[in-house]
């Protein structure tokens, strides 16, 4: 069981099993939505995860992307992809215990930020499974 939410304690989540994919997407967009260098991202079977209390609010960041957030303290929990319906990803760092988590890769490391040195011997990808 993985639990967590975001900062304030407003909004909290938990998931059943382990995430399925773990990358640090370094993409503009999760960068512009996160006022962060990349953001660490967890793939979830949408079954698996559920809100268990206060409910985000959703915009749409891009066609087809829609990320929540919450409306009182604004930390990012999930970028959802129309195409694929099934899934949700999560951001790592608003589990209550992100070293849980095992990243796999970089991705959209062409738009990786150049002061970000990478030397954890993951993978890296110059692009990533959507457009960003
Ligand atoms: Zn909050
Ligand atoms: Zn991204």
């Amino acid at each position: 069981m993985i639990t967590g939410g975001c900062l304030c304690g407003e909004i909290r989540y938990e998931a059943d099993e382990l995430p399925s994919r773990v990358t640090h997407c370094h993409c503009k967009h999760c960068r512009g939505s996160a006022g962060a260098a990349f953001i660490t991202w967890a793939e979830f079977d949408s079954v698996t995860f559920r809100y268990t209390q206060g409910k985000p609010e959703a915009y749409e960041s891009r066609p087809k992307v829609t990320r929540e957030f919450c409306s009182q303290c604004g930390t990012q929990l999930t970028y959802n992809h129309a195409d694929e319906p099934g899934v949700v990803n999560v951001t790592v760092c608003s589990f209550d215990d992100p070293a849980i988590a095992k990243p796999e890769d970089h991705i959209w490391c062409d738009r990786k930020i150049p002061w970000i040195k990478l030397d954890d011997g993951l993978p890296t990808y110059k692009l990533g499974k959507w457009d960003e």
